[in-house]
């Protein structure tokens, strides 16, 4: 049985870019729903005792599976989300080697920031925008609904959910503030280092 991970800051932390409402209803109602689901789908069945990763993998691209699929994606993707916030009162900034890989795919971290709030601005509808590492370069990566990079043997390093769940209590219909102030102010760069 799946269950919700810990957050690791308290749910007004990440004010005033996100409110507690926000997380109260994001984390606690939102991420819990898509695990309560999943567990009821895999019980019983020989997805039980899978690990999460593997669940994702052994379902993505089956029409038969996308209920499960969809749960486990979403239950991964929330859960990664949550570890790339931190905070805004801890500051941190991106390290030199940081800045270097950024630098090497992207030209610069302020072309990183723009190709990226870019793509957030133009995923249609719900999904997703990750920084991925693909071979030796990173590369931004939109995925819709609840698809996510490790069904396609990418390996991900940041994630923004552009679902409007994400941001429509706070921001309402704008998207850009959103991923704005999320990408000035609250990334985790020492979990995206730890995993580069
Ligand atoms: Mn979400």
């Amino acid at each position: 049985m799946f269950t919700l991970p810990v957050l690791p800051y308290d749910q007004a932390a990440l004010e005033p870019q996100i409110s507690a409402k926000t997380i109260s209803f994001h984390y606690g109602k939102h991420h819990q729903t898509y695990i309560d689901n999943l567990n009821k789908l895999i019980t019983g069945t020989d997805l039980e005792n899978e690990s999460l990763e593997s669940i994702i993998v052994k379902t993505a691209g089956q029409a038969d599976k996308i209920a499960i699929f969809n749960n486990a994606a979403q239950h991964y993707n929330h859960s990664f989300f949550w570890q790339c916030l931190r905070p805004v009162a801890q500051k941190m900034e991106p390290s030199e080697k940081l800045v270097a890989a950024l630098t090497a795919s992207f030209g610069s971290l302020d072309n990183f920031y723009a190709e990226f709030k870019t793509a957030a601005l133009g995923q249609f509808g719900s999904g997703w925008v990750w920084l991925v590492k693909d071979g030796e370069s990173l590369k931004i990566m939109k995925t819709a609904n609840a698809d996510t990079p490790i069904a396609h043997n990418l390996k991900p390093l940041f994630v923004l959910d552009v679902w409007e769940h994400a941001y429509y209590l706070d921001y309402q219909n704008r998207r850009a503030d959103f991923a704005e102030a999320i990408l000035k102010n609250l990334i985790n760069w020492e979990f995206i280092e730890k995993n580069l």
